[in-house]
């Protein structure tokens, strides 16, 4: 059994117009079907508003979908009760795009990763301590960065303090969210490296949500495509994804191509790809 399921998810935002009435948009989710086995890395691709960030919170437990389900350890998300809910969150996490507005600016990171601690664990102060300690040297920081607070650390050290605070509770799946767009490229390798080896060493399970095509195909096993609500391809061997000929996978494939036109063709992407 896979470790999530989304069954047939379709889901539309309600509009919100004068006088209080409300009337549906346009459907940003449409008849979504997608497994992630326990781990592996799904890496789902897709241009800015095809609705990869709302399938994340549908399946984060934070926007109900209007049909479908999501099915997570083989329970259904939205029908279990909410005692039953918050145990199962504990295995899934989230990474957003945002580190900065991802944290409470007045907190300092001991606080930020010791808040799953506390909300789930039983702990001593000392443990807690030093199960945070652990938790930034996993992520390649030092025991004196507990004392620190966002805006003393660069965006890749606070991206690296979100991602200590997703593993706290030893999870099952962490939903991804551009995780690395809002940094640079050295902090973006290093990010994608370090997401990498916490897969490897804790069997963890991703859905790697990216527009990045080289970031998808560096850190997922499988790839998925979205283009306006749909899912349009799904690769199970991720070398696939550059002999497809839908015109929403190719499209993707020639933004990378725009950075040097003259000389790229999707072969040369294919190489760098695989040289990353
Ligand atoms: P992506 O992550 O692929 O860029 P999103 O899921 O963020 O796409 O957005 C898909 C579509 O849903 C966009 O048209 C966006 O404007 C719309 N949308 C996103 N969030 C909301 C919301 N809370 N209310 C209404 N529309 C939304
Ligand atoms: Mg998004």
């Amino acid at each position: 059994m896979s470790l999530l399921q989304v069954q047939e998810v379709s889901h539309t935002y309600k509009k919100n117009r004068l006088f209080g009435s409300s009337r549906a948009s346009a459907p940003i989710l449409s008849n979504i079907s997608l497994s992630i086995d326990e781990g592996v890395c799904l890496g789902l691709l897709g241009s800015s508003g095809a609705g990869k960030s709302t399938l994340g919170k549908v399946i984060l437990g934070l926007e109900k979908p209007q049909q479908g389900n999501i099915l997570f350890k083989g329970h259904d998300l939205y029908s279990m009760n909410a005692a039953a809910r918050r145990r199962l969150r504990r295995d899934l996490q989230v990474v957003l795009q945002d580190c900065y507005s991802a944290v409470n600016p007045s907190m300092c990171a001991e606080q930020i990763i010791g808040e799953p601690l506390s909300n789930y664990m039983t702990m001593s102060v000392l443990e807690q301590k030093r199960a945070i300690c652990e938790l930034l040297e996993m992520v390649g920081l030092q025991a004196a960065d507990m004392a620190k607070y966002p805006h003393q650390f660069s965006g890749g050290q606070l991206q690296r303090i979100n991602i200590a605070k997703a593993i706290a509770l030893n999870p099952k799946l962490i939903v991804l969210d551009e995780p690395i767009s809002s940094l640079d490229m050295v902090n973006q390798s290093q990010i994608l490296a370090l997401l990498h080896d916490l897969k490897r060493s804790f069997g963890l399970s991703y859905l790697f949500i990216t527009h990045d095509i080289k970031a998808a195909y560096t850190l997922s096993d499988r790839l998925a495509v979205m283009e306006q609500g749909k899912l349009v391809e799904q690769f199970e061997n991720k070398d696939s994804i550059f002999t497809s000929s839908h015109p929403a996978v190719k499209l993707l494939l020639q933004s990378v191509l725009a950075e040097h036109p003259r000389e790229r063709k999707i072969k040369s992407v294919r190489a760098e790809c695989r040289s990353l």
